[in-house]
């Protein structure tokens, strides 16, 4: 690069940044002006510095009955695991500890490398030790930024292979996939692309799940201003925006989800993150009616269950056999806010992130029935082969 190029790229940079900036700060219309009328003082500015929404952590005076819950009241399976590397019997045992604690009976092993020779290394590892009931392995599939023809048909050839082995799942497929894949002819690869048929088809004949994580919180396509209720979020995490045009829009991924699970009545596929309908659940509920072959797991979206503690339990027991958990990043600490959430009538109590929810949350108090199988009937029903021990009849 020369000087002068470096230099052009230099200022680009910077006005790239500062258009950013003013969309990301740019307020919208006055909202939220629920008195009728004008009152006496509302135009009243304050008199201390104003802090910023990072700094305004208010402390709840409210004194109400509280329960932490540190075991779940089941044995759960947690379908959306990403545990660190298993690859020695060490490694396998802190990971089981920390479950133990928890109540967390089984983990599926959510690792881009579980594909071939590495998958069986994986399973030989657990195979040989006394925590081989506690891992399930789903095989991954092999996308990288361009899909060729023929694809799919490999990928299926390679499912077949990896299931022999002992795979039991194709795991969460990720969401550059209908996002930013391509095609060999430069087009965007939707997820319902015909090149992969074969693995859909190959999953049904195999009779193993498929996961599948779709498109975003709908929020990350919005301008970024501040009625986003996404804002900090957006503002800490370049690559989770969208409003690019260049990007498909987040109803144009679902309808293509939507199309793929219409397309293979006979696979099993489990949308990740209650298919980023969490904040619409009537939504979701419309998919699971349309489509008895479709199943959501929790992952990462507790502060909008949450934040709807009538309706959310309403939905969670009117489908109650559609319903998995999962947690998604591996903490261990944080398992028990969903413990809290799905099983007290808590009311009003801390969310673990702070850029996700600028909310309480409240609990959802599930029955048991419903709770037993989002925690693990559910996912004993669908992922073939699991040993039943230590789980209720
Ligand atoms: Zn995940």
């Amino acid at each position: 690069m020369t000087a002068m190029t470096s230099k052009v790229t230099a200022i680009l940079v910077i006005l790239v940044a500062a258009a950013t900036l003013a969309v990301a700060q740019a307020p919208r219309e006055q909202r939220g002006q629920g008195a009728p009328g004008s009152r006496p003082g509302a135009g009243r500015q304050p008199e201390f510095p104003v802090p910023d929404i990072r700094e305004y952590k208010p402390e709840s005076t409210l004194v109400v009955p509280q329960h932490s819950v540190p075991r779940a009241r089941f044995p759960v399976i947690d379908f959306h695991g990403h545990p660190p590397q298993l690859t020695t019997v060490d490694a396998l045992a802190g990971v089981a500890k920390a479950m133990d604690d928890l109540n967390l009976r089984s983990m599926v092993v959510n690792n881009p490398q579980l594909r071939g020779d590495e998958l069986k290394r994986w399973l030989a590892v657990a195979s040989g030790s006394e925590y081989k009931d506690r891992f399930i392995y789903f095989t991954s599939v092999g996308f990288g930024r361009v899909v060729s023809p023929g694809f799919g048909r490999a990928a299926a050839e390679q499912l077949e292979a990896d299931v022999k082995a002992g795979a039991k799942g194709i795991q969460e497929i990720a969401k550059n996939v209908g996002l930013s894949v391509k095609k060999a002819d430069g087009s965007r690869l939707a997820i319902d692309d015909p090149e992969l048929d074969p693995l859909w088809d190959a999953a049904a004949t195999l009779g193993i799940p498929v996961f599948i994580h779709t498109a975003d919180p709908q929020k990350f396509w919005d301008p970024i201003d501040y009625s986003n209720e996404r804002w900090l979020e957006l503002a800490l995490f370049p690559d989770r925006r969208y409003q690019d045009p260049a990007y498909p829009r987040f109803d144009t991924l679902v309808a293509e989800r939507n199309n793929l699970f219409r397309k293979h009545p006979r696979t099993t596929f489990v949308t990740a993150h209650l298919g980023w309908h969490a904040n619409d659940l009537a939504r979701l509920g419309r998919l699971f009616d349309e489509m008895p072959n479709v199943y959501s797991e929790i992952g990462a979206v507790l502060y909008d269950i949450g934040r709807q503690p009538r309706f959310a339990r309403e939905f969670f027991v009117k489908y109650q056999d559609r319903l998995l958990f999962g947690k998604d990043n591996y903490q261990p600490d944080e398992y028990p806010y969903y413990w809290r959430v799905l099983e007290t009538s808590d009311e009003y109590f801390d969310y673990y992130r702070d850029y996700h929810a600028f909310w309480k949350l409240y609990g959802i108090a599930l029955p048991d029935e419903a709770l037993e199988k989002l925690y693990f009937r559910n996912a004993l029903k669908i992922i073939p082969g699991v040993s039943r021990a230590g789980f209720p009849q």
